[in-house]
Protein backbone atom coordinates (compact mmCIF):
# COMPACT_ATOMS: atom_id res chain seq x y z
CA UNK A 1 0.00 0.00 0.00
CA UNK A 2 1.17 3.13 -0.27
CA UNK A 3 2.49 5.76 2.15
CA UNK A 4 -0.56 7.31 2.78
CA UNK A 5 -1.80 4.66 4.55
CA UNK A 6 0.40 4.08 7.19
CA UNK A 7 -0.53 4.53 10.56
CA UNK A 8 -0.30 7.25 13.81
CA UNK A 9 -0.43 10.75 13.11
CA UNK A 10 -1.41 10.02 9.59
CA UNK A 11 -3.72 12.66 7.96
CA UNK A 12 -7.70 11.52 7.40
CA UNK A 13 -7.76 9.70 4.54
CA UNK A 14 -11.03 10.15 2.65
CA UNK A 15 -12.70 7.68 0.05
CA UNK A 16 -14.51 9.07 -2.44
CA UNK A 17 -17.16 6.80 -4.66
CA UNK A 18 -18.81 8.45 -7.46
CA UNK A 19 -21.90 7.33 -9.43
CA UNK A 20 -23.16 8.41 -13.07
CA UNK A 21 -24.60 11.96 -11.40
CA UNK A 22 -21.01 13.14 -11.33
CA UNK A 23 -20.88 12.66 -15.31
CA UNK A 24 -24.41 13.88 -15.83
CA UNK A 25 -22.97 17.55 -16.20
CA UNK A 26 -20.28 16.01 -18.89
CA UNK A 27 -23.28 14.93 -20.84
CA UNK A 28 -22.82 11.41 -20.46
CA UNK A 29 -26.41 9.82 -19.61
CA UNK A 30 -26.74 7.36 -16.77
CA UNK A 31 -27.90 4.34 -18.52
CA UNK A 32 -29.44 2.15 -15.44
CA UNK A 33 -31.60 5.47 -14.48
CA UNK A 34 -35.37 5.91 -15.09
CA UNK A 35 -34.36 7.49 -18.66
CA UNK A 36 -31.44 4.98 -19.35
CA UNK A 37 -30.87 3.45 -22.26
CA UNK A 38 -31.46 -0.15 -20.99
CA UNK A 39 -34.99 0.97 -20.10
CA UNK A 40 -35.62 2.38 -23.16
CA UNK A 41 -34.24 -0.25 -25.33
CA UNK A 42 -33.96 -3.06 -23.82
CA UNK A 43 -32.56 -4.90 -26.84
CA UNK A 44 -29.84 -2.63 -26.48
CA UNK A 45 -28.86 -4.49 -23.18
CA UNK A 46 -27.65 -7.40 -24.91
CA UNK A 47 -24.79 -4.97 -26.51
CA UNK A 48 -23.22 -4.78 -22.94
CA UNK A 49 -24.48 -8.73 -22.41
CA UNK A 50 -21.58 -10.96 -21.91
CA UNK A 51 -22.74 -14.15 -23.72
CA UNK A 52 -24.87 -12.45 -26.14
CA UNK A 53 -21.50 -10.46 -27.40
CA UNK A 54 -19.54 -13.46 -27.46
CA UNK A 55 -21.62 -15.33 -29.53
CA UNK A 56 -23.01 -13.13 -31.87
CA UNK A 57 -20.70 -11.67 -34.53
CA UNK A 58 -23.30 -9.03 -35.64
CA UNK A 59 -23.99 -7.85 -31.46
CA UNK A 60 -20.34 -7.24 -31.89
CA UNK A 61 -20.96 -5.19 -35.22
CA UNK A 62 -23.56 -3.53 -33.27
CA UNK A 63 -21.37 -2.57 -30.20
CA UNK A 64 -18.57 -0.75 -32.22
CA UNK A 65 -20.67 1.26 -33.80
CA UNK A 66 -22.33 1.82 -30.63
CA UNK A 67 -18.91 2.63 -29.09
CA UNK A 68 -17.81 4.61 -32.59
CA UNK A 69 -21.03 6.49 -32.61
CA UNK A 70 -21.23 7.52 -28.48
CA UNK A 71 -20.75 11.10 -27.73
CA UNK A 72 -19.38 9.97 -24.57
CA UNK A 73 -16.29 9.47 -26.12
CA UNK A 74 -15.65 13.38 -26.33
CA UNK A 75 -16.73 13.98 -22.80
CA UNK A 76 -14.80 16.47 -20.99
CA UNK A 77 -14.34 16.26 -16.95
CA UNK A 78 -16.86 18.97 -15.53
CA UNK A 79 -16.32 21.22 -12.25
CA UNK A 80 -17.22 18.16 -9.74
CA UNK A 81 -14.48 15.83 -11.49
CA UNK A 82 -12.07 19.04 -11.24
CA UNK A 83 -12.69 19.60 -7.45
CA UNK A 84 -12.08 16.22 -7.02
CA UNK A 85 -8.91 16.23 -9.06
CA UNK A 86 -7.70 19.45 -7.11
CA UNK A 87 -8.44 17.51 -3.66
CA UNK A 88 -6.36 14.93 -4.79
CA UNK A 89 -3.60 16.92 -5.51
CA UNK A 90 -3.76 18.68 -2.42
CA UNK A 91 -1.71 16.39 -0.37
CA UNK A 92 -4.73 14.95 1.51
CA UNK A 93 -4.52 11.45 1.02
CA UNK A 94 -7.42 10.28 -1.62
CA UNK A 95 -8.79 7.58 -3.22
CA UNK A 96 -11.46 7.43 -6.08
CA UNK A 97 -13.83 4.46 -6.15
CA UNK A 98 -15.86 4.97 -9.07
CA UNK A 99 -18.97 2.98 -10.79
CA UNK A 100 -18.22 5.10 -14.23
CA UNK A 101 -16.42 3.52 -17.15
CA UNK A 102 -15.60 7.08 -18.64
CA UNK A 103 -12.36 7.79 -17.14
CA UNK A 104 -13.54 11.48 -16.45
CA UNK A 105 -11.42 11.74 -13.26
CA UNK A 106 -7.95 10.39 -14.85
CA UNK A 107 -8.38 12.62 -17.46
CA UNK A 108 -9.49 15.78 -14.88
CA UNK A 109 -5.57 14.72 -13.20
CA UNK A 110 -6.47 11.84 -10.83
CA UNK A 111 -3.21 9.93 -10.67
CA UNK A 112 -4.41 6.15 -12.17
CA UNK A 113 -3.30 4.65 -9.14
CA UNK A 114 -5.71 6.66 -7.04
CA UNK A 115 -8.42 5.58 -8.96
CA UNK A 116 -10.35 2.14 -8.80
CA UNK A 117 -12.84 1.44 -11.66
CA UNK A 118 -15.23 -1.16 -10.26
CA UNK A 119 -16.42 -1.37 -13.73
CA UNK A 120 -13.53 -1.42 -15.80
CA UNK A 121 -12.89 1.70 -18.09
CA UNK A 122 -14.23 2.47 -21.52
CA UNK A 123 -11.17 3.79 -22.67
CA UNK A 124 -9.54 0.77 -22.96
CA UNK A 125 -10.18 -2.86 -25.10
CA UNK A 126 -9.20 -5.93 -23.68
CA UNK A 127 -9.06 -9.14 -25.47
CA UNK A 128 -11.15 -11.87 -24.37
CA UNK A 129 -8.85 -14.89 -25.31
CA UNK A 130 -5.05 -13.65 -24.52
CA UNK A 131 -5.81 -10.56 -21.82
CA UNK A 132 -3.63 -7.88 -24.22
CA UNK A 133 -5.23 -4.46 -23.56
CA UNK A 134 -4.97 -1.43 -25.83
CA UNK A 135 -6.90 2.21 -26.08
CA UNK A 136 -10.21 2.46 -27.30
CA UNK A 137 -9.31 4.99 -29.85
CA UNK A 138 -6.92 2.59 -31.55
CA UNK A 139 -9.49 0.29 -31.93
CA UNK A 140 -12.12 2.83 -33.02
CA UNK A 141 -9.50 4.31 -35.40
CA UNK A 142 -9.60 0.33 -37.52
CA UNK A 143 -13.72 0.89 -37.50
CA UNK A 144 -13.62 3.67 -39.18
CA UNK A 145 -11.04 2.18 -41.54
CA UNK A 146 -13.84 -0.61 -42.28
CA UNK A 147 -13.03 -3.27 -39.53
CA UNK A 148 -16.26 -4.04 -38.19
CA UNK A 149 -15.55 -6.49 -36.02
CA UNK A 150 -11.59 -5.74 -35.20
CA UNK A 151 -9.79 -9.00 -33.58
CA UNK A 152 -6.86 -9.08 -31.47
CA UNK A 153 -3.70 -7.81 -32.88
CA UNK A 154 -1.91 -10.35 -31.06
CA UNK A 155 -3.84 -13.45 -30.75
CA UNK A 156 -6.78 -12.97 -33.08
CA UNK A 157 -9.34 -13.45 -30.44
CA UNK A 158 -12.77 -11.40 -29.86
CA UNK A 159 -11.84 -7.84 -28.43
CA UNK A 160 -14.44 -5.95 -26.22
CA UNK A 161 -14.25 -2.56 -24.57
CA UNK A 162 -12.57 -2.98 -20.68
CA UNK A 163 -15.67 -2.67 -19.03
CA UNK A 164 -17.40 -4.97 -16.97
CA UNK A 165 -20.37 -6.49 -19.10
CA UNK A 166 -23.64 -8.13 -17.50
CA UNK A 167 -22.70 -11.79 -16.78
CA UNK A 168 -19.10 -10.83 -16.32
CA UNK A 169 -17.57 -11.15 -12.48
CA UNK A 170 -16.36 -7.44 -11.34
CA UNK A 171 -12.47 -7.53 -10.95
CA UNK A 172 -11.90 -9.10 -7.56
CA UNK A 173 -8.35 -7.43 -6.93
CA UNK A 174 -10.02 -4.00 -7.71
CA UNK A 175 -12.92 -5.08 -5.39
CA UNK A 176 -10.51 -5.94 -2.74
CA UNK A 177 -8.89 -2.70 -2.76
CA UNK A 178 -12.25 -1.00 -2.86
CA UNK A 179 -13.29 -3.20 0.62
CA UNK A 180 -10.10 -2.36 2.47
CA UNK A 181 -10.56 1.18 1.31
CA UNK A 182 -14.12 1.74 2.49
CA UNK A 183 -13.02 -0.32 5.94
CA UNK A 184 -9.65 2.26 6.08
CA UNK A 185 -10.80 5.67 5.25
CA UNK A 186 -11.85 8.14 7.79
CA UNK A 187 -14.29 10.22 5.50
CA UNK A 188 -16.51 8.13 2.58
CA UNK A 189 -18.29 10.67 0.12
CA UNK A 190 -20.85 9.05 -1.96
CA UNK A 191 -21.30 11.12 -4.74
CA UNK A 192 -23.76 10.89 -7.85
CA UNK A 193 -24.43 7.16 -6.98
CA UNK A 194 -28.10 6.01 -5.98
CA UNK A 195 -26.33 3.23 -3.86
CA UNK A 196 -28.51 0.78 -5.12
CA UNK A 197 -25.81 -1.14 -7.20
CA UNK A 198 -23.81 -3.70 -5.58
CA UNK A 199 -21.00 -3.53 -4.29
CA UNK A 200 -20.78 0.66 -4.59
CA UNK A 201 -23.55 0.44 -2.05
CA UNK A 202 -21.86 -2.10 0.89
CA UNK A 203 -18.99 -0.04 0.15
CA UNK A 204 -21.04 2.69 1.75
CA UNK A 205 -22.31 0.35 4.61
CA UNK A 206 -19.15 -0.94 5.26
CA UNK A 207 -17.02 2.42 5.75
CA UNK A 208 -20.27 3.92 8.15
CA UNK A 209 -19.68 0.28 10.04
CA UNK A 210 -16.25 1.20 10.51
CA UNK A 211 -16.49 4.20 11.77
CA UNK A 212 -15.91 6.63 8.88
CA UNK A 213 -17.89 9.90 8.84
CA UNK A 214 -20.53 9.08 5.35
CA UNK A 215 -20.96 11.99 3.32
CA UNK A 216 -24.19 11.65 0.11
CA UNK A 217 -24.42 13.72 -2.27
CA UNK A 218 -26.99 12.83 -3.99
CA UNK A 219 -30.34 14.61 -6.02
CA UNK A 220 -32.63 11.66 -4.82
CA UNK A 221 -32.81 9.62 -1.95
CA UNK A 222 -30.62 6.56 -0.86
CA UNK A 223 -30.78 3.69 0.78
CA UNK A 224 -27.90 5.29 3.25
CA UNK A 225 -29.65 8.89 3.75
CA UNK A 226 -30.62 7.11 7.44
CA UNK A 227 -27.23 6.13 8.82
CA UNK A 228 -25.15 9.26 6.80
CA UNK A 229 -23.58 11.93 9.18
CA UNK A 230 -24.54 14.25 6.28
CA UNK A 231 -27.34 14.20 2.98
CA UNK A 232 -26.27 17.07 0.64
CA UNK A 233 -29.11 17.13 -1.91
CA UNK A 234 -27.48 20.31 -3.99
CA UNK A 235 -26.62 19.53 -8.00
CA UNK A 236 -22.82 17.94 -7.66
CA UNK A 237 -21.03 20.47 -9.37
CA UNK A 238 -22.31 23.50 -6.86
CA UNK A 239 -22.09 21.19 -3.72
CA UNK A 240 -18.96 19.13 -3.86
CA UNK A 241 -15.94 21.55 -4.62
CA UNK A 242 -16.96 23.60 -1.66
CA UNK A 243 -17.61 20.91 0.66
CA UNK A 244 -14.20 19.24 -0.53
CA UNK A 245 -12.19 22.85 0.03
CA UNK A 246 -13.53 22.22 3.88
CA UNK A 247 -12.60 19.50 4.33
CA UNK A 248 -9.21 20.06 2.94
CA UNK A 249 -8.79 23.14 5.52
CA UNK A 250 -10.28 20.76 8.77
CA UNK A 251 -7.96 18.02 7.30
CA UNK A 252 -4.59 20.39 7.86
ZN1 LIG B 1 -5.53 -11.66 -27.83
Amino acid sequence: MSEEQTHGGRQPMVAILSGAGISTDSGIPDYRGPQGLWRKDPDAEKLVTYDFYMSDPEIRRRSWRMRRDNPARYARPNAAHEAVARFAGSGVPVRVITQNVDGLHQAAGVPDRKVLELHGSSRSVVCTRCAARSTMDAALERVAAGEEDPACEECGGILKSATVMFGQALDPEVLGEAVSVAKACDVLIAVGSSLQVQPAASLAGLAAEHGARLVIVNAEPTPYDDVADEVVREPIGEALPPLLDSLRTNGS
